[in-house]
């Protein structure tokens, strides 16, 4: 009917002018941040822990974004976007150049044995670009960054989606001694006899399974399996999203390197990043 023909078009109209809107306030955001003078977007860092000595080995790099009136709007809604308009690109390049530079500086404030590393996330349209080693060898270069303290994330459904080239392309990166990360392991369509083509340092083992770990077996044997894995094929592992102590011990228990979560801390902005590593190095 006529009424009903008009409601829909009145959401989908509203729908279409606030996605639009979303666009043209992120490209505004991201051209400010390029200029340095962004109040919008930052980048926050979760520390990671070694569960065996307690002491931060890194940092996750995760873009925040507060818009010009004042609201956080969370990366879930606004990644897709910049994904869709190729927006991503540009705010890629800067997120991991911010993160370059904060790194470099805890780097030179702190000493810690073993080195601190950045982990940042590489959306599909970055990786996919054909001069991405050439940007990011640029970008190391003009901080003075050593390629081993930088480790890339992508996800599992983008490592599957072709083999072969995301081999290639990995082979490459790990040429300027980078390190790599299959993230949100576990819930794409993991082929389990193509993972040990990947030449990847370490798998992230999906926040969904660990908050599950102790309230089902399917899922704690999930983890277990996972980890084993890993360690027969090489890798080191991250449990994400531990909130709780008995998730840590659990994890430290079936030897899984490094966990990352609520328990340890949210992601922080740079100083109160900065403050956590003193704490920490002064122990
Ligand atoms: P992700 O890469 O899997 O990042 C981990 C997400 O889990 C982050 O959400 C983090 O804040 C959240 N998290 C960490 N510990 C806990 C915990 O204990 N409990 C709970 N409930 N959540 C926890 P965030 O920052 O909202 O990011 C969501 C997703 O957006 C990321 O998932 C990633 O896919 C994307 N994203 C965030 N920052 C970036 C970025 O700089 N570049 C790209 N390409 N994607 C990003
Ligand atoms: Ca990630
Ligand atoms: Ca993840
Ligand atoms: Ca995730």
């Amino acid at each position: 009917g006529k009424a009903r023909y008009e409601v829909f078009s009145v959401g989908m109209r509203t729908q279409v002018v606030s996605r639009l809107q979303l666009e043209n306030d992120l490209r505004r955001a991201i051209a400010s941040a390029i200029e340095g003078n962004s109040q919008e977007l930052s980048v926050h860092y979760q520390p990671i822990v070694s569960l065996e000595t307690g002491k931060i080995a890194g940092f996750e790099a995760l873009v925040r974004w507060q818009n010009s009136q004042g609201k956080f709007i969370s990366p879930v809604e606004f990644i897709p976007v910049a994904e869709e308009t190729g927006l991503i690109v540009t705010l890629g390049e800067w997120i991991l150049e911010q993160s370059c530079r904060q790194l470099r500086i805890w780097q030179q404030q702190f000493t810690m044995q073993p080195e601190l590393t950045i982990s940042v996330n590489l959306s599909s349209q970055q990786f996919a670009q054909p001069d991405l080693i050439e940007r990011i060898e640029q970008i190391l270069k003009k901080i003075g960054l050593n390629g081993h303290s930088l480790k890339l994330e992508i996800t599992e459904s983008m490592a599957m989606k072709d083999v072969d080239s995301t081999i290639a392309k990995i082979l490459r990166l790990k040429a300027l001694n980078l390190k790599f990360s299959i993230d949100d392991f576990g819930t794409g369509y993991s082929s389990l006899s193509y993972l040990h083509r990947f030449p990847v340092d370490t798998l992230k083992v999906d926040r969904s399974f660990v908050s599950r770990m102790e309230e089902t077996t399917e899922d704690a044997a999930i983890v277990q399996t996972i980890v084993m894995l890993s360690h027969i094929l090489g890798m080191d592992v991250i449990a994400e999203g531990i909130e709780t102590a008995s998730q840590m011990e659990k994890l430290r228990i079936l030897q899984c390197e490094y966990g990352q979560g609520y328990f340890f801390s949210k992601p922080l902005h740079a100083e109160a990043a900065t403050a956590l590593l003193s704490q920490y190095t002064n122990s």
